[in-house]
């Protein structure tokens, strides 16, 4: 196995997780602004949450593609933004920043 296949299957079990948190949401009709993500959220810290993409180098983070960020993921609800932040499926919803990152990035069709 290798550490690719190991991010995969990690996103996969975040994505169905958030996938099924954002089903439940939808289903009671209100949503009020998410609850951002932490920094020290330990979901985030595995796959590498970060909230300035701008900040991380090929050296610091060997995954990250330069230019990418939040905003450019399909994984951001940029319709339920609020200042500067929206849900993430990839964290149950959670809020991240528009203009951060993480491992589990998959870039819009
Ligand atoms: Fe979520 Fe995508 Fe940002 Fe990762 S890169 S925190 S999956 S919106």
């Amino acid at each position: 196995m290798t550490p690719t296949d190991t991010s995969r299957r990690r996103f996969l079990q975040l994505a169905a997780t958030g996938v099924a948190c954002f089903s439940l949401g939808n289903s009671m009709n209100a949503w009020a602004a998410a609850p951002r993500l932490a920094v020290d959220d330990p979901q985030g810290k595995a796959l590498g949450y970060v909230e300035d993409a701008a900040k991380l180098t090929a050296a610091k983070e060997p995954a990250y593609k330069k230019g990418t960020t939040c905003a450019g993921c399909a994984l951001y609800d940029a319709s339920k933004a609020e200042g500067g932040y929206a849900p993430c499926l990839a964290f149950s919803g959670k809020a991240v920043n528009a203009k951060g990152w993480c491992r589990a990035f998959a870039p819009k069709a």
